[in-house]
């Protein structure tokens, strides 16, 4: 039965994050502070996460195992969340779920990374270079409607030979669009109780950065997280999800780069309308995933229009300030008041 946690549940299991934040992140001088300040008291500017959210945290999970499809998937669905299954086609684990992998998990919403594909590790270029290629490959057949070229995540496999220098596999990350993932961090390894995978949600929310939680099997196969310890992260990701965003790593990737690289100024402000300029410094066509922007509008206007280019955008006002997703692309995008 697929039962919704009680709203008191819910509201306990984020409260410790939303006080925990209160009490870390008062400390003068913190960057993070002086950051979210300037964003707020601007007239116009781009939100430091999508939607406008305080913190990013991410799931990933290694090595296609069978317990990613029979266990985790299922819990992640249910909850509408999403997560990176880093999977490597050409071993047993894959091959015994082959058609959950390549037709039905892609349509949940999931992402796949390249954990190459039989997790060979690197004895020598020509051996990564075909590996990955192989593993884009499955992954290209698993998502058809997706356009090409793009970004995938790569999570480097680890326990095999790695004899190549960082400058080569970066070569051929750039050859294949594929973007290295942080370093693996999780159960049992770093997070050693049910305790300290929990405390990387609040960690995530205090800081107003992204967090991650990397599985390999989850209630079954090698390295496994116990079910209770993986539901009741899902759980806790749940009950934050207003202010958490749980994403995959190519999205968190996108979102970071493409901000850090755009500006947004007012250049013209009349009675009725307020022109932006977008300035992007990224390639539009890799970096792709929407921009959340706002401008502060006069308390009068209550009606409005946004347009980026020839595209009609949706905006929501909430204290006086208009927020919308924009395309990462330069040009002039105008706020204009319409009749209420
Ligand atoms: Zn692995």
């Amino acid at each position: 039965m697929n039962k919704p946690l009680p709203n008191v549940r819910v509201a306990a299991l984020c409260l410790g994050s939303a006080l925990l934040m209160s009490a870390n992140t008062a400390p003068a001088g913190d960057d993070n502070m002086t950051e979210a300040k300037t964003a707020a008291d601007a007239d116009a500017g781009i939100l430091k996460w999508k939607d406008g959210k305080q913190a990013v945290f991410m799931l990933a999970f290694d090595d296609s195992c069978v317990s990613h499809v029979d266990n985790a998937i299922p819990e992640l669905v249910k909850r509408g969340l999403v997560g990176t299954f880093y999977i490597n086609p050409g071993n047993g684990p894959f091959q015994n779920r082959k058609s959950a992998w390549e037709n039905d998990i892609p349509k949940t919403g999931m992402e796949y990374g390249n954990h190459t594909f039989k997790h060979k590790g690197a004895p020598s270029v020509d051996v990564l270079d075909e590996e990955l290629a192989l593993c884009n490959d499955v992954i290209n057949k698993c998502f058809p409607d997706r356009k090409q070229p793009r970004l995938v995540s790569f999570g480097q496999p680890g326990g095999v030979p790695w004899t190549i220098t960082d400058e080569e596999k970066n070569q051929l990350l750039k050859k294949y669009n594929l973007v290295q993932r942080p370093s693996f961090f999780g159960y049992p390894f770093h997070a050693k109780t049910k305790e300290d995978v929990l405390k990387l949600v609040d960690n995530a929310i205090a800081k107003g950065e992204m967090g991650h939680h990397d599985f390999h099997g989850v209630g079954g196969d090698w390295l496994t997280t116990p079910m209770d310890i993986y539901i009741a992260l899902l759980d806790k990701l749940s009950a934050c999800k207003d202010v958490v965003w749980v994403t995959d790593a190519v999205s968190y990737h996108k979102y970071l780069v493409e901000r850090t690289g755009a500006e947004l100024k007012i250049v013209a402000k009349t009675n009725n309308a307020i022109k932006l300029q977008l300035a992007c410094s990224t390639d539009p066509e890799l970096y792709d995933l929407p921009l959340t922007l706002y401008v502060r509008v006069p308390a009068q206007w209550k009606a409005f229009s946004v347009t980026q280019g020839k595209d009609t955008l949706v905006a929501q006002l909430s204290d006086g300030v208009l927020r919308f997703a924009a395309s990462p692309v330069s040009g002039e995008i105008t706020v204009r008041r319409t009749a209420n």
